[in-house]
């Protein structure tokens, strides 16, 4: 059952950290030479990259709309998993896809570019939990590479509780066996958030707790990500 496997161990996560610290993270951007913006991201064994092309005239005209159409295709790759993941695009995908695209959306500029279509990959090379919010952080970056226009970049993590204590950032087993986890990102610098999903039963003080936690790390991810932009500029 959720919950009872023991995952803290006289205060130590099974990785070694407190129940407060995130994993080592790495974030380097123009990672791939032929995107109009790239990044990668690694939370620990988590590890994300995204390509950004565009914006580009969207043909069919039909489809066109009067401001810019973001479309987000969030993959794991077979390797990325201990068991090999079925290559393409499952359910799963392609609920993480609509959940990046919706967390991403409200920072981009969109009325700047009508009837054009911007494309973001975000490719899992390796997979240990909190995917959906390295990837949400790496297709950020991206797009800031790529010169979209936007109001602020998007910073994620992940916060849960498990062995009754909540942590910040779940690696695999963690979200594999946590009585609550939650999907957390925002707009640092607007202080606006644009995603945050919850799994599991937590009282209304731990879910205050937990979004504290979640903005304060979002806060220290931000300044990450914006030495990494600075770096390419150098
Ligand atoms: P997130 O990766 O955003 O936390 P999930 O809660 O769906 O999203 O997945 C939790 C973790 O479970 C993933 O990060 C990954 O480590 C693992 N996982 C997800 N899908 C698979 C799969 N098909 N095979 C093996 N492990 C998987």
């Amino acid at each position: 059952m959720k919950g009872n496997v023991e995952l803290i161990i006289d205060g130590k996560r099974l990785d070694g950290r407190k129940p407060l610290e995130m994993r080592e993270v790495e974030m380097k951007v123009n990672v791939v030479r032929n995107a109009d913006g790239s990044a990668y991201v690694r939370f620990g064994k988590t590890i994300a990259i995204a390509a950004v092309y565009g914006p580009t005239i969207l043909l069919p005209k039909h489809l066109q709309e009067d401001k810019l159409l973001v479309k987000v295709r969030y993959s794991m790759l077979p390797f990325s998993v201990d068991e090999r993941k079925s290559p393409g695009h499952d359910r799963r995908s392609i609920e993480l896809s609509k959940v990046i695209k919706n967390a991403l959306a409200p920072a981009i500029m969109l009325d700047e570019y009508p009837r054009a279509v911007l494309k973001v990959y975000v490719e899992i090379i390796q997979a240990d939990g909190s995917t959906r919010v390295t990837g949400t952080n790496a297709a950020s970056l991206a797009l800031a590479m790529a010169g979209v226009p936007m109001k602020d970049l998007v910073t994620a993590c992940s916060v849960g509780k498990i062995n009754d204590t909540i942590v910040l950032d779940l690696n695999g087993i963690e979200d594999n066996n946590s009585q609550a986890d939650m999907a957390f990102a925002m707009m640092p610098s607007k202080n606006r958030v644009t995603l945050w999903q919850m799994d599991g039963q937590l009282t209304k003080e731990e879910i205050k707790k937990m979004i504290k936690i979640a903005s304060d790390a979002c806060k220290k991810l931000y300044d990450m990500q914006k030495k990494a932009i600075r770096g390419a500029f150098k």
